[in-house]
């Protein structure tokens, strides 16, 4: 009898257990990607990067003779279909973390299961499932160093080969038509602007992989700072739709590590980081979406998304260039540098005093690494409402960092075309990118402070005083 292989977001060959079972029941497997309200709530940059990587994967299942088949609609009625319609006798997936999905999952699951068809969720998103790692007192991390201590001497099982062949039925199910998914609608500037700054599918995931683990990372320690210097992976957005594994990186930073290069040891941190994330968002997923310190709902937030200075804030135009190179690099290529989300985050939700989930929801909407733990544990961080979190009293100051991390201005004059006599082509490429009606110009004079640095802190400071969370 034929297996599905449901695929969400793991979308690789090699290291994928869910995979490997499916193709372990000796039939015929038959690889399907469900267009569902996961996908039609997604932000414009994240669904037409995981556009390119439904193309991608289509082309390597292809490569191994087989096809990734794709429908719309709920994942029930549409596995139900399949399983009528082609004789399957299971349905295997790779576990999410989220309560959406988790929700949707647990209900396909004990469904199919009634109907008699073997359904089975499979590990392979994360290294450490979140029930797996406990403090010693029980129930889970909230800090995050004692977690590292907790996992970095686990053995991490080797990452599985891709299967050799994949076994393919006779007929194959009817697919929809990526194109007419139309998974770039919202992205006017996606294949444009965009499209060279991203590194789709597994192949250029794993190339990538070998090269940073071969360079980059020796330097890493430091060098992660700065962003003016391609000194970090890149590799967020692959492991965002699971185009790589994290164990895949786990073991090429271990290998980095026992050979020498010094920076190994905090990249392999950052991988659990991203761990420390997940397992946050399944203990507590109002993490998501509310404070995760409740006693922060009395902070005096502003809300409102349109409000003309985070209008600002999210075109790139707050007059303070680390904010703004920020914003701009993120609008342009789909990424931002860590330490640039960290100054970007601080300034919103300090100097400006807005509301976290604003610009939770702007990235959300931007970024091609998009991913729901990690944004979410990202913005709670800076914000000072969140676990382990950066205080609230401590406010970055985006020109100080500026001299720190930037001090010979490439970054800011990368993305930062007004004032200077010769702007790059990336600065210029904003201004093609962005929609008239911002009615921005090159030409334009740089923006006047939208507020004084020390004032905006001030004021911050005086909204926190007198609050004892
Ligand atoms: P590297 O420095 O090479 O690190 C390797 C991997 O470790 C990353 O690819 C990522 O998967 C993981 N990682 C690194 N730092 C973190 C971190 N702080 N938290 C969780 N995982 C981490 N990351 C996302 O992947 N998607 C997001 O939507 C996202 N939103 C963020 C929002 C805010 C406000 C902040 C402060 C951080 C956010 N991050 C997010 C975390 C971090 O900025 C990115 O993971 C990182 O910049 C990706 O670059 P890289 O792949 O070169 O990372």
């Amino acid at each position: 009898k034929p297996t599905i292989l449901w695929l969400r977001r793991d979308l690789r060959l090699a290291d994928h257990p869910a995979l490997v079972a499916a193709c372990k029941n000796g039939g015929p497997v038959i690889p399907v990607f469900i267009h569902d309200e996961s996908v039609a709530t997604l932000g414009a940059a994240p669904k037409w990067r995981l556009g390119l990587s439904l193309a991608e994967m289509g082309r390597a299942l292809e490569g191994k003779g087989s096809r990734l088949i794709m429908r719309m609609g709920d994942p029930l009625d549409v596995l139900r279909a399949l399983v009528a319609e082609t004789g399957a006798g299971a349905v295997h997936w790779s576990r999410l973390y989220d309560p959406q999905s988790i929700e949707r999952d647990k209900r396909v699951k004990s469904a199919l299961r009634d109907e008699g068809v073997d359904a089975q969720s499979h590990a392979g998103h994360l290294m450490f499932e979140p029930w797996t790692v406990e403090t010693k007192t029980g129930g889970y991390y909230k800090v995050y160093s004692p977690m590292w201590r907790a996992v970095k001497d686990r053995e991490v099982a080797a990452p599985l080969a891709a299967p050799a062949t994949i076994p393919t039925p006779n007929n194959w199910p009817e697919s929809d038509a990526l194109e007419d998914w139309k998974m770039s609608a919202a992205m006017r500037r996606g294949a444009a602007v965009c499209a060279p700054y991203q590194r789709v599918g597994e192949a250029a995931a794993m190339e990538r992989l070998h090269e940073f683990t071969g360079g980059a990372i020796t330097d890493y320690r430091d060098d992660r700072n700065l962003p003016g210097v391609d000194g970090t992976s890149c590799l967020s957005e692959n492991l965002a739709l699971g185009e790589i594994s994290p164990r895949q990186c786990w073991h090429a930073g271990q290998r980095a590590l026992h050979e020498g290069a010094k920076g190994a040891e905090t990249w392999l941190k950052e991988l659990v980081w991203r761990e420390f994330a997940y397992h946050l968002m399944y203990h507590t997923p109002h993490i998501l979406n509310d404070n995760w310190r409740r006693e922060w709902s009395a902070f005096p937030w502003n809300e409102d998304g349109e409000a003309p200075d985070v209008l600002a804030w999210k075109q790139g135009r707050t007059g303070v260039p680390f904010v703004d190179a920020a914003m701009r690099e993120m609008y342009v290529t789909g990424r931002m540098h860590n330490r640039a989300r960290m100054i970007v985050a601080s300034y919103l939700t300090k100097h400006l005093m807005t509301h976290w989930r604003v610009g939770l929801d702007w990235f959300a909407e931007c970024l091609t690494d998009w991913d729901i733990a990690a944004n979410a544990m990202g913005w709670q961080w800076a914000a000072g409402c969140g676990p382990d979190a950066a205080p609230y009293f401590r406010v970055f100051n985006p020109e100080t960092q500026l001299d720190k991390f930037d001090a010979k201005r490439v970054y800011t004059d990368r993305w930062i075309a007004e004032g200077q006599a010769e702007p790059s082509d990336t600065a210029l490429s904003y201004f093609a990118a962005v929609p008239k009606r911002w009615g921005l110009d090159p030409q334009d004079k740089y923006p006047t402070p939208l507020v004084d640095l020390a004032e905006g802190r001030k004021r911050a400071l005086e909204a926190y005083s007198g609050r004892d969370f």
